[in-house]
């Protein structure tokens, strides 16, 4: 079977992604870009980045189309598509969707992470009835209202203040006895009168029929159990790495997190890991575009190492899956989208 692979396939549309996508096409690399979801990734939903990288302003969805701007300026393809399994062979990677096979000469994974859930009963029961991941979406719908958040990090801290503008009484769940939050979000906690910090407080289940009722907590140092009546849980335990495809060869860490070094290197030749999917990320949006950044830099000296094997181009019919989100860069193979057999 004759291969055209691309030079490059990017998995991930988070700002990760995004950004080893636009730093590989500024090279000169022939670039497709995969997102099983929207582009944007984790910080989609957030309207105001604290902190935003430098010389970034506005909210995360902002930032990520000026990203996919550039990227589309650059030629860029990006399909909607979730990548189900990688598989390298000879000198060319296969990715695989549920629609068709893609080849590259070198992958950059950027699929990100998602955050945990609690697994306690009633949270799966009740989601999108007052089970929610985004504050920032939702919060108006809770006006006056009474919620509870879980976790004690930045994003918990974060969402419970965008909450506390809305809702009558946040409750703050805190499993340890301090919130590992930057200090400067646990000061406003701590003087917002509307939040009440729970220190000691594990949350054991959600109640309710058509709408979250109740969140029981073992609280205190006596872990007493209590009954919080509240309309919304907002979850921030922390996140789960987005990478349930198999793939032999690629280590990750006891939490799912792939095993590469800051420059993206895994244990597969031409496969490299940037942002929040690898082990070891720095957990900001300043760190997702430095890793993304250095993935692509990485792909850049491999394929140098590896010069292309003259893969035939033929002028194959463009497949309804793949979405040029603008013409090619010049030089780049006028055959367009031709890099992918449908099964
Ligand atoms: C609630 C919250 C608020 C935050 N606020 C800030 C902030 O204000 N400032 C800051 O600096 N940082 C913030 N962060 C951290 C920031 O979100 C991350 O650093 C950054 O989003 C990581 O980007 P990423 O591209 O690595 O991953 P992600 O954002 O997770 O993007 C990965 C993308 O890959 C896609 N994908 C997953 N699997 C597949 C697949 N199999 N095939 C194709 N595509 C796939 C996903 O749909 C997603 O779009 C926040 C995090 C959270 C959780």
């Amino acid at each position: 079977m004759e291969i055209v692979a691309v030079d490059l396939i990017v998995l991930g549309a988070g700002i990760a992604g995004l950004a080893a996508a636009r730093h590989a096409a500024r090279s000169g690399l022939r670039v497709v870009c995969f997102e099983s979801l929207m582009f944007g990734g984790l910080v989609t939903n957030i309207n105001e980045l604290s902190p935003a990288p430098a010389g970034v302003s506005g909210s995360g969805i902002d930032f990520a189309s000026d990203l996919m701007g550039d990227i589309a300026d650059l030629g860029v393809e990006y399909l909607n598509a979730e990548a189900i399994a990688v598989e390298r062979f000879a000198d060319t990677i296969a990715v695989r969707t549920s629609q068709a096979t893609h080849y590259c000469r070198a992958l950059i994974i950027a699929t990100g992470a998602r955050l945990r859930k609690l697994g306690v009963p009633g949270e799966a029961e009740l989601e999108h009835r007052g089970v929610s991941a985004c504050a920032d979406c939702d919060a108006p719908l809770y006006e006056g209202q009474d919620v509870v958040v879980v976790g004690g990090g930045d994003s918990a801290l974060q969402e419970a203040l965008v909450l506390a503008q809305f809702c009558r009484t946040v409750h703050l769940m805190v499993r340890s006895e301090h919130c590992s939050a930057r200090p400067e979000w646990v000061e406003q906690v701590q003087s917002n009168p509307k939040i009440m910090l729970h220190l000691h407080s594990v949350v054991e289940a959600v109640r309710g029929q058509d709408g979250v009722e109740a969140v029981v907590v073992r609280t205190g140092a006596s872990a007493q159990r209590r009954e919080f009546a509240c309309r919304g849980l907002f979850v921030y335990v922390g996140l789960v790495a987005n990478w349930p495809v198999t793939t032999p060869r690629l280590q990750s860490d006891a939490a799912g997190f792939l095993l590469a070094d800051p420059d993206g290197v895994t244990a597969i030749d031409g496969v490299f890991a940037a942002g929040a999917v690898r082990a070891g990320f720095g957990g900001l949006l300043s760190a997702a575009i430095d890793d993304g950044q250095r993935a692509a830099a990485s792909v850049l000296q491999y394929l140098q190492r590896h010069p292309s094997q003259q893969v035939h181009a033929p002028a194959l019919p463009v497949h309804g899956e793949v979405n040029r989100l603008s013409a090619p860069a010049t030089g780049v193979n006028p055959g367009g989208s031709a890099l992918q057999f449908n099964h």
